[in-house]
């Protein structure tokens, strides 16, 4: 995959039950080319459940060539605010795809209002002066039908006039509201004499102070949709109930005669994510997390500072497939996917931390060498580098043991190991502080032993990597873990040890690393030069995955 999704990408993306109704209304003639849109709500940054959506309606216009909108669902005046407008087009391009038209469901207002009139016209929509408790108390429940409002059979020149008055400015926020006139005994409570207008003195970033009246998402949203000529408007699970009423709204309004149908799949849940904007914004608000783009967010743009990259992400949400039940995905599954494409696309450079000195007792005083390594080791083309290798060096903390355990192979007192690329050197003695601490290890190099001599004379079974010391650059290392913990009770809660901070000494080519650049960090994991901290003279780091799996396929 490149960066870029391309409809090659898509061809022979998984089939899943919205497939196979297109299929079906392109097989009957319904439509001959099919239009889906992602239609978020300016009002926070996007998240991983947001690219599932993103993936499934760019994906499936890729797939059938047909054409997907960023449309912005910005009928709520207030909450909106442009920084979130661009962060939102930055994270469609960034995960690869390109909208068709960029558009803006406020651009319809007019249509909107002509579309409240036509009901009224026709005596299906009405004005009603109860207040919002009235109409939640008259509204019924699941088992008792509700109660007809008092204003529901005003006559439609009195409707006509009062929703002339409530666009003039003529009533309070919250007064009156024009209502659906459809069935308060309707099992489906959504039918129960909707409100599909209010009013709301408010200025609105696009439209300014023209209205003071606004449609509800259920009478917007459908209208929306058919005046951009969408075929199949692709929702979450939440809006099932709410589709008798998408339906009504196009059937009665009558403006289209060949509407959009809507479709609901189940949202996008991973362990460990907290996935709802309002929660996200209250942690960048209070300051717990460092942004939007704290790379423990499940936002898009926290992922990408990550280093988790579109490809990852794309073929995730598409092979977990788009069901119809909700459910949760272990965080182990996508973090598998963003392994998978790291593996054969970043190099690897030595890094220790917890570092422990090495003295090369034998290996003279002021002399290097230079040792080589592969970049990638199931990648050829990606070819070798030279790493220093002197009479000192660093090792990781992780590959000494001075009371070894069972099955370590790696290095402690008597033992002989491999340096990656280097030599194999044994360790003689440890040398300690007055308080008992490590000061360093002294070792010996066996020149036989040099990589690439073919050496045969005997086998070892650790083979650990080092730093050599004069030429090493300390870095700095966000180690990250999950954002979110649960608690005894089942629930996540913020987990303040999400973020460790440490460093380490890596090899002289680390000062080349660019901002955003990712590397794999030789039996460690996978690190990205923080595309925010990294400058040419500090180093910072972020973890993006381990190297190992705990996800089975
Ligand atoms: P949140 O609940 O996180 O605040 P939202 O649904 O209010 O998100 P919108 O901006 O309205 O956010 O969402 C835009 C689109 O993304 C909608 O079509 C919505 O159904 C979809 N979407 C949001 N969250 C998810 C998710 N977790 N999985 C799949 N699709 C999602
Ligand atoms: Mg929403």
């Amino acid at each position: 995959m490149s960066d870029r999704a391309k409809a090659s990408d898509y061809k022979d993306m998984r089939s899943n039950f919205i497939h196979d109704i297109i299929d079906e209304d392109l097989a009957t003639g319904k439509w001959t080319s099919i239009a889906t849109r992602f239609p978020p709500e300016p009002n926070g940054y996007l998240h991983i459940g947001h690219a599932k959506s993103i993936c499934l309606n760019f994906g499936t216009a890729l797939k059938y060539g047909g054409r997907c909108n960023l449309r912005y669902d910005d009928t709520n005046p207030i909450k909106e605010d442009m920084e979130f407008v661009n962060s939102i087009e930055q994270d469609v391009r960034w995960l690869g795809f390109d909208w068709n038209e960029r558009l803006w469901a406020s651009d319809y207002f007019d249509t909107m209002y002509e579309a409240a009139v036509a009901l009224i016209k026709q005596g299906k929509a009405f004005v009603c002066n109860l207040s919002a408790e009235e109409i939640k108390a008259y509204r019924g429940t699941l088992t008792e039908p509700g109660k007809e409002s008092p204003y529901r059979n005003r006559s439609i020149e009195e409707n006509l006039e009062l929703f002339e008055r409530m666009r003039a400015g003529e009533f309070a926020d919250g007064e009156v509201v024009l209502r659906a006139k459809i069935d308060m005994a309707s099992p489906n409570i959504n039918m129960r004499d909707p409100v599909i207008y209010r009013v709301a003195h408010a200025s609105h970033h696009n439209t300014g102070d023209k209205w003071c009246i606004y449609p509800m998402y259920d009478f917007a949203h459908p209208i929306e949709d058919a005046i951009e000529g969408i075929t199949h408007s692709i929702c979450t699970l939440e809006f099932e109930d709410h589709r008798p009423l998408y339906d009504w709204v196009l059937q009665e309004v009558g403006f289209w005669p060949n509407p959009p149908r809507q479709i609901e799949f189940a949202r996008l849940n991973i362990t460990n994510m907290l996935m709802s904007k309002r929660y996200l914004k209250r942690m960048v608000d209070e300051g717990v997390v460092s942004g939007w783009d704290d790379p423990r967010m499940p936002t898009i743009a926290g992922i990408r500072r990550r280093g988790y990259t579109p490809e990852a992400i794309r073929k995730f949400c598409d092979e977990i497939g788009v069901a119809k039940a909700n459910s949760t995905v272990d965080i182990a599954q996508l973090e598998a996917f963003v392994r998978d494409d790291l593996q054969d696309r970043v190099e690897a450079r030595n890094v220790v931390t917890n570092p422990i000195k090495v003295i090369i007792t034998n290996y003279p005083e002021g002399q290097m060498e230079l040792c080589t390594v592969e970049n990638n080791r199931n990648v050829p083309e990606f070819g070798e580098r030279e790493v220093p290798f002197g009479r000192e060096l660093w090792i990781d903390g992780d590959d000494f043991m001075e009371v070894p355990e069972k099955k370590y192979f790696r290095l402690f007192p008597g033992n002989e190991v491999r340096l990656k690329g280097a030599y194999y050197i044994t360790c003689n003695e440890v040398v300690k502080d007055e308080a008992g601490n490590i000061v360093e290890l002294h070792c010996t190099y066996d020149p036989a032993t040099r990589s690439g001599l073919g050496f045969e004379g005997r086998k070892v079974k650790g083979t650990i990597h080092f730093v050599e010391a004069t030429t090493a650059v300390k870095i700095r290392i966000r180690e990250y873990g999950y954002m979110m913990k649960y608690n005894e009770a089942g629930d996540m809660e913020f987990d303040p040890e999400s973020l460790k901070e440490t460093w380490g000494y890596a090899e002289p080519l680390i000062k080349q690393a660019a901002p955003g650049e990712r590397f794999q960090f030789f039996r460690k994991g996978y690190y990205i030069a923080d595309a925010e901290l990294t400058t040419d003279d500090d180093k910072v780091f972020n973890s993006i995955v381990n190297l190992k799996s705990s996800w089975k396929k």
